[in-house]
């Protein structure tokens, strides 16, 4: 069989199941991680063959596609701030919006002049967060945190393959009562997807990204934010930031909520246009 067989192939039986250009877009990443091919590779050999058993394994990825399964989960890794993390089906996979919190947080840093920085993660998942951070600031001391055992174990080969080093912990932030230290910032992607959202969201997240990474009740959708809120009332350093991934339809409440804990608020928008992040500083 030649790649444009078999890019045929995958056309025809993901049709009526994604759009054409996702279908290509899952092949392309296919084919580099199977074959070890690029793009313009591909392109230039259109009948190249392929081996069986390079076939057997498109198979595999075209029965899970078929399911819904996200491509980030069969190729068991992705791509955050240029670099390369490890995923599986316990953590989330990494979204480009949190890019955006992050390159916000550089931003603010490199204004300040500080090198030394205490910084915590709070729910670091495939810790894309404080890994992308060290990268950029190698002289800070990250910590993150995370209340999955399964997340951590993948955010430590994380660091470990980006060769940096971040004091990770278990730790149920909801039960913490006060933070270990005091930070210079501290930043928190927490789950904020509330249940009345599901209805919205596709199928590959909804099938088989965690929950305990995604979902909040209805009823008390800002849980973690509060929480974090308050314990950043006494863990965060003179002049200490606190930055949040937030909930595009909840940005007043959330919002409201972290001035009333005393802290000034800015907002920024994600590249789709919407509110998504938070920063905030005692005042
Ligand atoms: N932005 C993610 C999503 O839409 C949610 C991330 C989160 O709950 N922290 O799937």
């Amino acid at each position: 069989m030649t790649t444009t067989q078999l890019k045929n192939q995958f056309l025809e039986d993901l049709g009526g199941k994604y759009p054409k250009e996702e279908i290509l877009s899952f092949f392309n990443f296919l084919a580099e991680h199977i074959l070890k091919r690029s793009r313009l590779q591909m392109a230039l050999e259109p009948n190249k063959e392929i081996s069986d058993a390079e076939i057997s394994q498109f198979e595999v990825a075209l029965a899970r596609l078929k399911k819904f399964e996200p491509i980030q989960y069969i190729i068991g890794e992705t791509e955050f701030f240029s670099l390369n993390f490890k995923v599986a089906p316990g953590v989330l996979i990494p979204r480009p919006e949190t890019e955006e919190l992050v390159q916000w947080i550089l931003d603010e840093v490199s204004l300040q002049q500080n090198k030394n920085l205490q910084i915590l993660d709070i729910g670091t998942g495939s810790g894309c967060i404080p890994i992308s951070l060290k990268k950029h600031l190698p002289k800070a001391q990250i910590s993150a945190i995370d209340i999955s055992e399964e997340a951590l174990k993948i955010a430590k080969i994380n660091a470990e393959q980006n060769e940096v080093s971040i004091d990770f912990m278990r730790k149920d932030i909801l039960s913490a009562e006060k933070l270990p230290l005091q930070f210079d910032i501290i930043v928190s992607n927490p789950p904020y997807v509330r249940e009345l959202e599901k209805a919205e969201m596709q199928q590959n997240v909804l099938r088989y990204e965690p929950e305990t990474a995604l979902y909040v009740k209805d009823e008390n959708p800002l849980l973690f934010y509060e929480k974090i809120t308050k314990l950043a009332q006494e863990g965060l350093a003179k002049n200490g930031l606190l930055f949040f991934e937030i909930n595009q339809y909840l940005v007043e409440e959330t919002e409201t909520m972290v001035k009333d804990h005393g802290f000034k608020t800015d907002l920024r928008k994600d590249m789709f246009g919407n509110f998504r992040m938070l920063k905030a500083q005692k005042h």
